[in-house]
Protein backbone atom coordinates (compact mmCIF):
# COMPACT_ATOMS: atom_id res chain seq x y z
CA UNK A 1 0.00 0.00 0.00
CA UNK A 2 2.90 2.54 0.68
CA UNK A 3 2.79 3.96 -3.18
CA UNK A 4 -0.37 5.43 -4.28
CA UNK A 5 -2.35 3.35 -6.88
CA UNK A 6 -3.60 4.45 -9.77
CA UNK A 7 -6.90 4.11 -8.93
CA UNK A 8 -9.33 4.53 -6.11
CA UNK A 9 -13.17 3.28 -6.33
CA UNK A 10 -15.21 5.36 -3.65
CA UNK A 11 -18.53 4.01 -2.84
CA UNK A 12 -20.84 5.28 0.23
CA UNK A 13 -22.74 2.47 1.34
CA UNK A 14 -25.33 2.96 3.81
CA UNK A 15 -28.18 0.21 4.33
CA UNK A 16 -26.48 -2.42 1.63
CA UNK A 17 -26.53 -5.61 3.00
CA UNK A 18 -28.43 -7.04 0.68
CA UNK A 19 -25.93 -5.80 -2.58
CA UNK A 20 -22.18 -5.92 -1.01
CA UNK A 21 -21.86 -9.88 -0.94
CA UNK A 22 -22.77 -9.49 -5.04
CA UNK A 23 -21.30 -6.09 -5.64
CA UNK A 24 -17.90 -7.00 -3.60
CA UNK A 25 -18.09 -10.26 -6.22
CA UNK A 26 -18.50 -8.44 -9.37
CA UNK A 27 -16.36 -5.09 -8.66
CA UNK A 28 -12.94 -6.73 -7.31
CA UNK A 29 -13.14 -8.94 -10.52
CA UNK A 30 -13.79 -6.02 -12.71
CA UNK A 31 -10.81 -4.00 -11.10
CA UNK A 32 -8.98 -7.20 -11.17
CA UNK A 33 -9.56 -7.71 -14.88
CA UNK A 34 -7.93 -3.59 -15.74
CA UNK A 35 -4.78 -4.94 -14.36
CA UNK A 36 -3.77 -1.75 -12.91
CA UNK A 37 -2.86 -0.73 -9.41
CA UNK A 38 -6.25 0.17 -7.84
CA UNK A 39 -7.93 0.98 -4.00
CA UNK A 40 -11.84 0.52 -3.05
CA UNK A 41 -12.46 3.06 -0.62
CA UNK A 42 -16.01 2.32 0.79
CA UNK A 43 -17.59 5.03 3.25
CA UNK A 44 -19.98 3.63 5.77
CA UNK A 45 -22.84 6.11 5.84
CA UNK A 46 -23.61 5.20 9.78
CA UNK A 47 -25.61 2.03 8.62
CA UNK A 48 -28.11 0.87 10.73
CA UNK A 49 -27.74 -3.12 8.95
CA UNK A 50 -24.77 -5.45 8.88
CA UNK A 51 -23.30 -3.28 6.10
CA UNK A 52 -20.27 -2.90 8.24
CA UNK A 53 -19.66 -5.95 9.67
CA UNK A 54 -19.70 -6.97 5.82
CA UNK A 55 -17.67 -3.93 5.06
CA UNK A 56 -14.76 -5.40 7.78
CA UNK A 57 -15.05 -9.11 5.98
CA UNK A 58 -14.05 -7.93 3.11
CA UNK A 59 -11.36 -5.63 4.42
CA UNK A 60 -9.93 -8.77 5.64
CA UNK A 61 -10.42 -10.16 2.86
CA UNK A 62 -8.71 -7.62 0.13
CA UNK A 63 -6.69 -5.71 2.80
CA UNK A 64 -4.32 -4.22 0.35
CA UNK A 65 -7.11 -3.36 -1.83
CA UNK A 66 -9.44 -2.16 0.32
CA UNK A 67 -10.04 0.73 2.65
CA UNK A 68 -13.18 1.27 4.76
CA UNK A 69 -14.26 4.63 6.50
CA UNK A 70 -16.58 4.06 9.05
CA UNK A 71 -18.59 7.55 9.85
CA UNK A 72 -20.34 6.95 13.21
CA UNK A 73 -23.39 8.47 11.73
CA UNK A 74 -25.74 8.91 8.63
CA UNK A 75 -24.55 12.35 7.57
CA UNK A 76 -25.86 11.65 3.69
CA UNK A 77 -24.72 10.21 0.60
CA UNK A 78 -22.61 13.40 -0.64
CA UNK A 79 -20.93 13.89 2.94
CA UNK A 80 -19.71 10.27 1.89
CA UNK A 81 -18.79 10.85 -0.99
CA UNK A 82 -16.49 13.62 0.13
CA UNK A 83 -15.15 11.71 2.49
CA UNK A 84 -13.63 9.09 0.36
CA UNK A 85 -12.65 11.50 -1.79
CA UNK A 86 -10.28 13.22 1.19
CA UNK A 87 -9.33 9.80 1.57
CA UNK A 88 -8.65 8.55 -1.98
CA UNK A 89 -5.37 8.68 -3.02
CA UNK A 90 -5.60 7.67 -6.37
CA UNK A 91 -4.63 9.60 -9.73
CA UNK A 92 -7.89 8.91 -10.84
CA UNK A 93 -11.04 8.73 -8.68
CA UNK A 94 -14.13 7.11 -9.88
CA UNK A 95 -17.20 7.12 -7.79
CA UNK A 96 -19.62 4.35 -8.01
CA UNK A 97 -22.89 3.48 -6.04
CA UNK A 98 -22.94 0.39 -4.03
CA UNK A 99 -26.80 -0.92 -5.06
CA UNK A 100 -25.12 -1.90 -8.66
CA UNK A 101 -27.20 0.17 -10.77
CA UNK A 102 -23.84 1.17 -12.23
CA UNK A 103 -22.12 -1.88 -13.37
CA UNK A 104 -18.75 -1.93 -11.91
CA UNK A 105 -17.65 -3.58 -15.38
CA UNK A 106 -18.13 -0.16 -17.11
CA UNK A 107 -15.22 1.19 -15.14
CA UNK A 108 -12.57 0.48 -17.74
CA UNK A 109 -14.58 2.78 -20.35
CA UNK A 110 -14.34 5.65 -17.70
CA UNK A 111 -10.23 4.74 -16.94
CA UNK A 112 -9.74 4.98 -20.92
CA UNK A 113 -11.59 8.19 -21.28
CA UNK A 114 -9.10 9.62 -18.15
CA UNK A 115 -6.32 7.89 -19.28
CA UNK A 116 -6.44 10.06 -22.65
CA UNK A 117 -6.37 13.03 -21.06
CA UNK A 118 -9.93 14.19 -19.87
CA UNK A 119 -10.21 15.34 -16.21
CA UNK A 120 -13.64 14.87 -15.83
CA UNK A 121 -16.08 12.15 -17.34
CA UNK A 122 -19.58 12.44 -16.64
CA UNK A 123 -21.60 9.55 -17.69
CA UNK A 124 -25.04 9.26 -19.35
CA UNK A 125 -27.32 6.13 -18.69
CA UNK A 126 -28.75 4.28 -21.25
CA UNK A 127 -32.17 2.67 -20.87
CA UNK A 128 -32.84 4.12 -17.62
CA UNK A 129 -33.85 1.73 -15.51
CA UNK A 130 -36.60 3.98 -13.10
CA UNK A 131 -39.85 4.38 -12.53
CA UNK A 132 -41.30 6.98 -15.27
CA UNK A 133 -41.81 9.62 -12.75
CA UNK A 134 -38.18 9.89 -11.76
CA UNK A 135 -37.45 9.80 -15.49
CA UNK A 136 -39.79 12.33 -16.71
CA UNK A 137 -39.27 14.50 -13.53
CA UNK A 138 -35.26 14.88 -14.23
CA UNK A 139 -35.97 15.89 -17.70
CA UNK A 140 -37.93 18.85 -16.77
CA UNK A 141 -35.13 19.36 -13.84
CA UNK A 142 -33.01 19.54 -16.32
CA UNK A 143 -34.54 21.92 -18.66
CA UNK A 144 -34.31 24.45 -15.53
CA UNK A 145 -31.01 23.81 -14.37
CA UNK A 146 -29.69 24.36 -17.72
CA UNK A 147 -31.40 28.06 -17.83
CA UNK A 148 -30.53 29.43 -14.72
CA UNK A 149 -27.24 28.03 -14.04
CA UNK A 150 -23.71 27.69 -15.38
CA UNK A 151 -24.05 23.69 -14.42
CA UNK A 152 -23.68 21.56 -17.79
CA UNK A 153 -24.50 17.71 -16.72
CA UNK A 154 -26.65 16.13 -18.98
CA UNK A 155 -27.89 13.44 -16.75
CA UNK A 156 -27.76 14.79 -12.79
CA UNK A 157 -28.73 11.30 -11.34
CA UNK A 158 -25.91 9.05 -12.03
CA UNK A 159 -23.12 8.64 -9.51
CA UNK A 160 -20.78 6.66 -11.64
CA UNK A 161 -18.04 9.21 -12.81
CA UNK A 162 -14.25 9.83 -12.87
CA UNK A 163 -12.09 12.66 -11.99
CA UNK A 164 -8.85 13.69 -12.21
CA UNK A 165 -6.21 14.28 -9.07
CA UNK A 166 -6.71 18.13 -10.13
CA UNK A 167 -10.23 17.87 -9.93
CA UNK A 168 -10.65 16.12 -6.91
CA UNK A 169 -7.81 17.96 -5.00
CA UNK A 170 -10.22 21.27 -6.23
CA UNK A 171 -12.75 19.07 -4.51
CA UNK A 172 -11.49 18.94 -1.34
CA UNK A 173 -10.70 22.28 -0.86
CA UNK A 174 -14.47 23.19 -1.48
CA UNK A 175 -16.32 23.92 1.95
CA UNK A 176 -19.56 24.16 0.98
CA UNK A 177 -21.98 22.18 2.44
CA UNK A 178 -25.16 20.82 1.07
CA UNK A 179 -23.22 20.83 -2.56
CA UNK A 180 -23.73 18.21 -5.56
CA UNK A 181 -20.34 16.63 -6.39
CA UNK A 182 -20.86 16.10 -10.23
CA UNK A 183 -22.08 19.55 -10.79
CA UNK A 184 -19.59 21.02 -8.67
CA UNK A 185 -16.66 18.85 -10.42
CA UNK A 186 -17.84 19.14 -13.86
CA UNK A 187 -17.59 23.37 -13.37
CA UNK A 188 -13.75 22.55 -11.78
CA UNK A 189 -13.14 20.49 -14.85
CA UNK A 190 -10.57 21.75 -17.76
CA UNK A 191 -11.75 19.10 -20.18
CA UNK A 192 -14.82 17.32 -18.83
CA UNK A 193 -16.62 14.60 -21.02
CA UNK A 194 -19.45 12.80 -21.03
CA UNK A 195 -20.20 9.19 -22.06
CA UNK A 196 -22.96 7.05 -22.31
CA UNK A 197 -22.94 4.00 -19.48
CA UNK A 198 -24.93 0.99 -19.09
CA UNK A 199 -27.76 1.28 -16.20
CA UNK A 200 -29.70 -1.59 -14.64
CA UNK A 201 -32.30 -1.91 -12.03
CA UNK A 202 -30.87 -1.59 -8.38
CA UNK A 203 -29.59 -4.90 -7.61
CA UNK A 204 -31.69 -5.71 -3.91
CA UNK A 205 -32.68 -3.16 -1.36
CA UNK A 206 -34.39 -0.36 -1.62
CA UNK A 207 -34.01 3.04 -3.25
CA UNK A 208 -33.09 5.61 -0.11
CA UNK A 209 -34.21 8.79 -2.02
CA UNK A 210 -38.06 9.65 -1.57
CA UNK A 211 -40.11 12.12 -3.78
CA UNK A 212 -39.13 14.26 -1.13
CA UNK A 213 -35.75 14.31 -1.35
CA UNK A 214 -35.46 14.26 -4.79
CA UNK A 215 -36.99 18.12 -4.65
CA UNK A 216 -34.79 18.99 -1.77
CA UNK A 217 -32.33 18.26 -4.16
CA UNK A 218 -32.69 20.18 -6.99
CA UNK A 219 -33.78 22.81 -5.14
CA UNK A 220 -29.97 22.33 -3.47
CA UNK A 221 -28.95 21.93 -7.32
CA UNK A 222 -30.16 25.32 -8.10
CA UNK A 223 -30.06 27.71 -5.32
CA UNK A 224 -26.24 26.21 -4.44
CA UNK A 225 -24.98 27.27 -8.29
CA UNK A 226 -26.87 30.87 -9.03
CA UNK A 227 -28.76 33.35 -7.56
CA UNK A 228 -31.41 33.85 -10.71
CA UNK A 229 -34.28 32.39 -8.87
CA UNK A 230 -33.95 35.34 -6.82
CA UNK A 231 -33.62 37.77 -9.16
CA UNK A 232 -36.49 36.38 -11.40
CA UNK A 233 -38.24 36.65 -8.43
CA UNK A 234 -37.47 40.65 -7.91
CA UNK A 235 -38.44 40.65 -11.89
CA UNK A 236 -41.72 39.32 -11.09
CA UNK A 237 -42.03 41.45 -7.96
CA UNK A 238 -41.36 44.47 -10.01
CA UNK A 239 -43.77 43.87 -12.81
CA UNK A 240 -46.96 42.39 -10.32
CA UNK A 241 -46.30 46.22 -8.23
CA UNK A 242 -46.29 48.26 -11.95
CA UNK A 243 -49.87 46.56 -12.36
CA UNK A 244 -51.04 46.91 -8.93
CA UNK A 245 -50.20 50.67 -9.36
CA UNK A 246 -52.17 51.13 -12.25
CA UNK A 247 -54.61 48.98 -11.21
CA UNK A 248 -54.99 51.54 -7.80
CA UNK A 249 -54.67 55.28 -10.28
CA UNK A 250 -57.57 53.17 -12.28
CA UNK A 251 -59.67 52.97 -9.71
CA UNK A 252 -58.92 55.78 -7.83
CA UNK A 253 -59.97 58.18 -11.29
CA UNK A 254 -63.16 55.68 -11.93
CA UNK A 255 -64.19 56.83 -8.13
CA UNK A 256 -63.93 60.76 -8.74
CA UNK A 257 -66.08 60.48 -12.06
CA UNK A 258 -68.24 57.37 -11.73
CA UNK A 259 -68.36 56.79 -7.53
CA UNK A 260 -67.59 53.57 -5.52
CA UNK A 261 -67.77 50.05 -7.08
CA UNK A 262 -69.02 46.99 -5.76
CA UNK A 263 -68.82 44.42 -8.26
CA UNK A 264 -66.21 42.45 -9.38
CA UNK A 265 -65.11 41.80 -5.80
CA UNK A 266 -64.36 37.88 -6.31
CA UNK A 267 -62.19 38.87 -9.03
CA UNK A 268 -60.43 41.15 -6.27
CA UNK A 269 -60.36 38.25 -3.74
CA UNK A 270 -58.38 35.99 -7.08
CA UNK A 271 -56.11 38.45 -7.95
CA UNK A 272 -55.03 39.04 -4.23
CA UNK A 273 -54.76 35.20 -3.53
CA UNK A 274 -52.66 34.57 -6.95
CA UNK A 275 -50.42 37.93 -5.00
CA UNK A 276 -50.02 36.47 -1.64
CA UNK A 277 -49.15 32.88 -3.40
CA UNK A 278 -46.35 34.81 -5.15
CA UNK A 279 -45.68 36.26 -1.68
CA UNK A 280 -45.54 32.71 -0.34
CA UNK A 281 -43.40 31.07 -2.62
CA UNK A 282 -40.90 34.10 -2.90
CA UNK A 283 -40.48 33.82 1.62
CA UNK A 284 -40.12 30.04 0.91
CA UNK A 285 -36.83 30.80 -1.86
CA UNK A 286 -35.46 33.51 0.10
CA UNK A 287 -35.67 30.80 3.12
CA UNK A 288 -33.53 28.46 0.77
CA UNK A 289 -30.59 30.75 0.13
CA UNK A 290 -30.66 32.17 4.03
CA UNK A 291 -30.69 27.96 5.03
CA UNK A 292 -28.24 27.45 3.12
CA UNK A 293 -25.98 30.36 4.76
CA UNK A 294 -26.66 29.17 8.17
CA UNK A 295 -25.74 25.99 7.35
CA UNK A 296 -22.37 27.69 5.51
CA UNK A 297 -22.27 29.53 9.39
CA UNK A 298 -22.68 26.88 11.46
CA UNK A 299 -19.43 25.60 10.12
CA UNK A 300 -19.58 21.83 11.08
CA UNK A 301 -17.50 19.56 10.31
CA UNK A 302 -19.29 17.34 7.04
CA UNK A 303 -19.12 14.06 8.58
CA UNK A 304 -16.87 12.80 11.91
CA UNK A 305 -15.02 9.51 11.21
CA UNK A 306 -15.39 6.89 13.43
CA UNK A 307 -12.29 4.57 12.18
CA UNK A 308 -10.91 3.88 8.99
CA UNK A 309 -9.75 0.36 8.28
CA UNK A 310 -6.67 0.29 5.93
CA UNK A 311 -3.53 -1.91 5.88
CA UNK A 312 -0.94 0.74 7.07
CA UNK A 313 -1.77 3.91 8.92
CA UNK A 314 -2.82 6.52 7.10
CA UNK A 315 0.84 8.31 8.41
CA UNK A 316 2.76 5.49 7.52
CA UNK A 317 1.59 5.21 3.82
CA UNK A 318 2.13 9.27 3.08
N1 LIG B 1 -26.32 6.49 0.39
C1 LIG B 1 -25.54 6.96 1.45
N2 LIG B 1 -26.13 7.70 2.43
C2 LIG B 1 -27.46 8.02 2.41
C3 LIG B 1 -28.24 7.54 1.31
C4 LIG B 1 -27.64 6.80 0.32
O1 LIG B 1 -24.34 6.71 1.52
O2 LIG B 1 -27.92 8.67 3.33
C5 LIG B 1 -25.68 5.68 -0.67
C6 LIG B 1 -26.34 4.35 -0.97
O3 LIG B 1 -25.84 3.33 -0.14
C7 LIG B 1 -25.97 4.14 -2.42
C8 LIG B 1 -25.92 5.55 -2.98
O4 LIG B 1 -25.77 6.42 -1.86
O5 LIG B 1 -24.67 3.57 -2.54
C9 LIG B 1 -27.14 5.90 -3.79
O6 LIG B 1 -28.32 5.58 -3.07
P1 LIG B 1 -29.61 5.00 -3.79
O7 LIG B 1 -29.23 3.91 -4.73
O8 LIG B 1 -30.59 4.64 -2.73
O9 LIG B 1 -30.12 6.24 -4.61
P2 LIG B 1 -30.90 6.21 -6.01
O10 LIG B 1 -30.08 5.40 -6.96
O11 LIG B 1 -32.23 5.61 -5.73
O12 LIG B 1 -30.95 7.66 -6.40
MG1 LIG C 1 -29.37 3.68 -6.78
Amino acid sequence: MAAAPKLSIVIPVYNEEAVLPTLFARLYAALDALAVAYEVVFVNDGSKDRSAALLREQFQRRPAHTRVVLFHANFGQHSAVMAGLAYARGEYIVTLDADLQNPPEEIGKILEKLDQGYDYVGTIRQQRQDVFWRRALSRGVNKIREWITPVRITDQGCMMRGYARSVVAALNETREVNTFIPALASLYAMRPVEIPIAHEERHAGQSKYSLYSLIRLNFDLVTGFSVVPLQLFSMVGMVVSGFSALLVAYLFVRRLIIGPEAEGLFTLFGIVFLLIGIALFGIGLLGEYVGRIYAQVRERPRYIVQAVLEAESRDAAQ
